[in-house]
């Protein structure tokens, strides 16, 4: 057909930037492969609703096909499989390459936990005769969209005596769920002219959990008494007990396709799941990779990156560090030859809110999987901002592998901003960039991507582990 364009037509092929729709690029087949990848997310988006859920069923999934828990001090041969849990809220995945380790290795680095409600320490009380939880907000959201929605409730609680209750209610369809209730519009005269970053409150995010008082007619705070009760009977568990337990609050759906064409899916989390997911795939079936494959799952990174299993601990550098030593090689040699995929998500364009985009320079669902060459705010600040050799280098990669992918910012300059794990990486002095799946409704309760841009992470994620440069 190339005889009926113009010669301008044929220019703009050649020299113009433009990305396509991945189902008018993708073969059928291929297309069905990425559905069917999406499955299995799906289940993964409904088993691994908190960090602690992450861990647990990697570890399984991983030890199903052939991983090992990782021995510091041992000289592993290329292809065997570890890997390293920190603290039961962050995972490594390791296969290890035919090259040794001084050559560098190639991190692919998600997280695992999402914005959500925690309860506070002492979080039981009683009023007006309902049972309620106090909680603090964990990660950044916009506290409206936590009301009237069903939650569950998940986390370890640790007794006096060191026995541990792990807690998962509202994800059985038998299971109760909890929520927080919003005012009725017919008296929310004066809430509605709060502005919506004040419409619900951190203090009044509490959560309803019952109604009924214990039968007694003496003593006060009976409803709380009944709700003590039945979860001294259930778990053996007193109200000091919440002193020492992490409970979490999430939305009770599970993962959706989303749309007449079933091209999306809505979900809980999918920021960094998402990603996380992809990049143990990726470590699941890379064969024996010539550089050392390393996947990095971890925790607290929507509040910042800093606790002892967030990516701002040295725990990853001491997982490298015991790499490096089993090969009599040095911990920064092995580091200043390391590269890094960080795989966190991006916004992508909503055509009900285009304002806050840049729409040259904005991801776009469905055109692949997107390459943030740098996140921060207020001219870069707070983030690592990748060399353009390495982002040639990451180019010619996923070209030459058939990665599709697109260029992507974080919304307009001076739209606001964020930051994800690449910049802790790149301190250690490792090239890194971030590389992810472009979401809608970022943060919120019920998040949304597109099929194929999943898949396609995937893909990126293995030509990184399969890349013999
Ligand atoms: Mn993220
Ligand atoms: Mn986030």
């Amino acid at each position: 057909m190339s005889e009926n364009k113009s010669q301008a037509e044929v220019l703009k092929e050649q020299l113009y930037l433009d990305y396509k729709h991945l189902a008018k690029k993708m073969e059928d087949d291929e297309i069905k492969l990425a559905d069917q990848f999406c499955e299995g997310y799906k289940k993964f988006l409904d088993n691994a609703k908190t960090e602690r859920e992450a861990v647990r069923t990697v570890v399984k999934m991983a030890t199903e096909k052939g991983f090992i828990p990782f021995e510091p001090k041992t000289n592993y041969q290329p292809g065997t499989k570890v890997f390293y849990v920190n603290r039961e809220k962050a995972v490594i995945l390791a296969v290890i390459g035919k090259l040794p380790v001084s050559e560098g290795v190639h991190m692919c680095a998600a997280h695992i936990d999402s914005p959500r409600l925690d309860l506070k320490p002492n979080p039981l009380y009683e009023d007006a005769e309902f049972a309620m939880f106090k909680t603090h907000y964990y990660g950044g959201i916009k506290k409206y969209q936590w009301t009237a929605i069903p939650l569950s409730l998940h986390g370890r609680i640790v007794k006096k005596d060191g026995g541990i209750v792990d807690v998962s209610i509202g994800e059985d369809d038998n299971d109760p769920v909890f929520c927080v209730t919003d005012l009725l519009p017919h008296l929310a005269a004066e809430q509605m002219k709060r502005p919506l970053a004040e419409a619900i409150k951190g203090e009044e995010l509490n959560i309803l959990i019952g109604s009924r008082p214990f039968k007694d007619d003496k003593g006060s705070e009976l409803v709380k008494l009944n709700i003590l009760k039945m979860l001294n009977d259930k778990y053996g568990i007193i109200e000091a007990d919440f002193l020492s337990a992490e409970l979490e609050l999430v939305p009770a759906f599970k993962a959706r396709d989303l749309g007449f064409d079933r091209s999306l899916i809505g979900a809980y989390g999918h920021d960094d799941r998402v990603c996380a997911y992809p990049a143990m795939m990726a470590a699941l079936d890379c064969g024996v990779p010539d550089y050392t494959a390393v996947t990095v799952l971890t925790d607290k990174e929507e509040i910042g990156s800093d606790g002892n299993t967030g990516l701002n601990s040295a725990y990853l550098k001491y997982f490298i560090s015991d790499l490096a030593d089993a090969q009599s090689a040095r911990l920064y040699e092995v580091l200043t030859k390391s590269e890094c995929l960080s795989a966190d998500v991006n916004a992508g364009f909503d055509p009900n809110y285009p304002d806050v985009s840049e729409r040259r320079n904005c991801a776009y669902l469905n055109k692949g999987v997107v390459v943030t060459k740098y996140t921060g705010a207020r001219g870069k600040s707070g983030t690592s901002d990748a060399s353009a050799e390495y982002m040639g280098r990451v180019r010619r990669m996923f070209d030459d592998a058939g990665v599709d992918w697109q260029i992507g910012e974080l919304g307009k300059v001076d739209a606001g901003g964020g930051g994800t794990v690449a910049m802790y990486i790149a301190n250690m002095n490792v090239d890194v960039v971030d590389v992810g799946v472009p979401v809608l409704s970022m943060h919120a309760p019920f998040e949304v991507v597109a099929k194929l841009d999943v898949y396609m992470a995937y893909k990126a994620f293995m030509a990184f582990f399969k890349s013999d440069n």
